[in-house]
Order: C-alpha cells, then structure tokens, then sequence
C-alpha cells in the first residue's frame, strides 16, 4: 500500500466528484486501470476500502479518482466529502486490462457507458 496525502476535490456535477493525491511514492499504472483506497480509520459496515478507477495520467505526479455521491452516501462516500488536505488515504496496487493495446495503428472500437470513467 501506498501512502495518497489529499490535495483537494473539484466538481464535475450535480454529483460526481474528483479527488486528487500527491502519492509518497510512485505509482506505477496504465490509462484505465483501477485501484483500491482505504482509508484507515473509517468505520463503514462495507469495509474501509473502495475500488475506484484512476482518472490521472500515468507518469503525472498527481493521483485522481471520480465517485458518485449519492442523496445517502455510505459511511466511506461521507468520510471522503469530509476530508482536508494533507489526510492520508492508501492505495493498493492498479489492476485492471481494460486499455489501450499498445499498437495503435488499426482503428479500435470505443463503448461509453453511463458509468464514471476517465475522458482525457
Ligand atoms: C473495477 C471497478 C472500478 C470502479 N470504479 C469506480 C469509480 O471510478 N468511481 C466510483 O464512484 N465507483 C467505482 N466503482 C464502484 C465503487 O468501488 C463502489 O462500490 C461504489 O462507488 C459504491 O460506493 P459505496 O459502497 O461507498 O456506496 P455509495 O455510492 O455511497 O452508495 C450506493 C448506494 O448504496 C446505498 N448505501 C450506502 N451505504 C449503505 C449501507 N450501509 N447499507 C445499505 N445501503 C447503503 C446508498 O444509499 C446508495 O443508494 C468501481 C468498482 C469496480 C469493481
């Protein structure tokens, strides 16, 4: 686990919200790849870990998620409204092989959803 010291959210909707880290090492991943973040001291009945795909570019120094905040947001989506720049969350190592292949010159199917997802 790595060390996400928080810098600051930035609103992206009526409800989706982006949350950015500066990580204390670095964090190696690829475009659509997710991680879990813990945050340490919660007390959540689901657990004090989410899954949330990275919405930062790999060899950025800054780490970003987006989430949903809903009208009854869990105990974790409550704590995460609530954090202050300079609170420390966890992050595990990014998974995932939903990307890009790494040879770009045939053309690729692209399927949007109505999910949260990275757009850069
Ligand atoms: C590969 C992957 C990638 C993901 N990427 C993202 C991402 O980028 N962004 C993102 O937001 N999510 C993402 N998720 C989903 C994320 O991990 C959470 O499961 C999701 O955001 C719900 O969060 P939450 O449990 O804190 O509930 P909330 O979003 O706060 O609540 C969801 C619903 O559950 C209800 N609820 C809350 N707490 C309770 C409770 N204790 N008992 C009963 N009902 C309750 C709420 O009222 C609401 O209706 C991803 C999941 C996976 C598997």
């Amino acid at each position: 686990m790595v060390a996400l010291q928080f810098l600051g959210r930035t609103q992206r909707s009526q409800d989706v919200w982006e949350y950015f880290f500066q990580p204390t090492e670095p964090i190696r991943y690829l475009a659509g790849q997710y991680a879990e973040f813990s945050i340490a001291d919660l007390i959540d009945p689901r657990g004090k870990t989410r899954i949330f795909t990275l919405t930062s570019l790999p060899d950025t120094p800054v780490v970003s998620f987006a989430v949903k905040i809903s009208d009854t947001p869990s105990p974790y989506k409550q704590r995460l409204s609530q954090l202050q720049p300079g609170e420390i969350l966890y992050v595990g190592q990014p998974t995932g092989d939903m990307i890009l292949p790494r040879h770009t010159a045939a053309p690729h199917p692209c399927t949007c959803t109505d999910s949260i997802g990275p757009q850069r």
